[in-house]
């Protein structure tokens, strides 16, 4: 007879009815138990769409109907309430003509998380794709300044908002909605809401990929966008120092927990090289390297402590704008694009 946890595995096989993910990764099987050879599995679900239980019950019995050993087969699901904001199902949701998500996310502020997620999305635009750079910081948005923009968004007919474009690339933020240095004090569910209803109402158009900015830290917010869209993989960005990387463990244990694959681990501020041409560690050596190590995921790129990235940051234009030939963290980022196979 199975146990609970392979059977927990065949469940990936039912599909939330009408998303191309599955109700495990949904976090949906709140319980497995297996006693003989009776099965109970325990779903719930927040949706107003009584379509949608009777069909996860009716796909959850054919799956363990096909396990031998089974006598009987118990699926219990509770139906909760949808929150209105989430359009009726809880759950990820494509957003249409975009190919791929990737968040870029940390455990801590202040690691170079953003400049890290715009210099992605400008290497990924140097490939060739069609790309778009979502800022979902709403305490501290960054990106409108990182691409040196005051413009402000329309919105379409369909009260959709248009991302306004810069060096190549579709760029939406929180920032741009708001007023300059008006405090913004939404908090908690407010929040949640706010992000969730601000990432379905972007006209994306046609994208190869959305890189996200998260938020920094590990809390209700990055779940909820992580689960108000379907993200494909999530970077996480850390500095090499201690403290640093406690929360970038707690980040890639969050992310595993919902499922989202981690693309790896970046070092950020990994050394300064000086004009001497010396490295200097000056958050510590390695870090990034053996976080990565112990934590069994990749190291995608080492990226020093830089002038121009930092300057660039400043001034509206990306570092990895310059040719890989000029700057190494401009190379650091166009190479870690190329294995990223995106
Ligand atoms: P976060 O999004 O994690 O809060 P930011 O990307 O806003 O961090 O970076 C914080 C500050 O550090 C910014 O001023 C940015 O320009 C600077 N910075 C980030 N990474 C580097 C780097 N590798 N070299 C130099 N400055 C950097």
């Amino acid at each position: 007879m199975m146990s609970a946890d392979e059977i927990r595995e065949l469940l990936k096989q039912v599909k939330y009815p009408g998303f191309s993910r599955d109700i495990v990764s949904f976090g949906l099987v709140k319980a497995v138990e297996v006693n003989g050879g009776d099965v109970t599995v325990r779903v719930e679900v927040a949706t107003k769409d009584a379509q949608v239980p009777q069909t996860i019950f009716k796909d959850v019995h054919a799956v363990l109907e096909r396990v031998e050993g089974i006598g009987h087969a118990k699926v219990d699901i509770e139906v909760k309430d949808a929150p209105e904001a989430a359009g009726g199902a809880v759950g990820k949701s494509s957003i249409p003509g975009v190919k791929r998500i990737i968040a870029v996310a940390s455990g801590k502020g202040g690691v170079g998380k953003s400049t890290v997620a715009a210099n992605l999305a400008v290497a990924l635009s140097a490939r060739g794709l069609k790309v778009g750079l979502c800022d979902c910081d709403l305490y501290g948005p960054s990106v409108a300044q990182m691409f040196g923009t005051t413009e402000r968004p329309d919105a379409n007919e369909h009260d959709e908002i248009i991302p306004i474009e810069a060096h190549g690339l579709k760029l939406m933020s929180m920032g741009f909605l708001l007023e300059d240095k008006s405090p913004v004090i939404v908090r908690g569910p407010m929040a949640t809401r706010y992000t969730q209803q601000f990432l379905r109402q972007v006209a994306w158009g046609e994208l190869d990929v959305l890189v996200l900015d998260l938020p920094p830290g590990t809390g209700d917010i990055q779940l909820t966008i992580v689960q108000t869209v379907a993200v494909d993989g999530v970077v996480i960005v850390t500095t090499p120092q201690e403290v640093a990387l406690i929360d970038a463990r707690k980040a890639v244990a969050m992310f595993a927990k919902v499922n989202v694959p981690i693309l790896g681990l970046i070092e950020n501020m990994a050394w300064f090289e000086g004009d001497d041409g010396k490295k200097y560690y000056i958050f510590g050596e390695g870090g990034g390297v053996r976080e990565a190590e112990d934590m069994n995921v990749p190291l995608l790129a080492r990226i020093p402590i830089d002038l121009p990235t930092g300057r660039g940051g400043d001034e509206g234009r990306p570092v990895a704008l310059l040719p890989a030939s000029e700057n190494k963290v401009s190379a650091a980022f166009h190479a870690m694009v190329a294995g990223l196979n995106v």
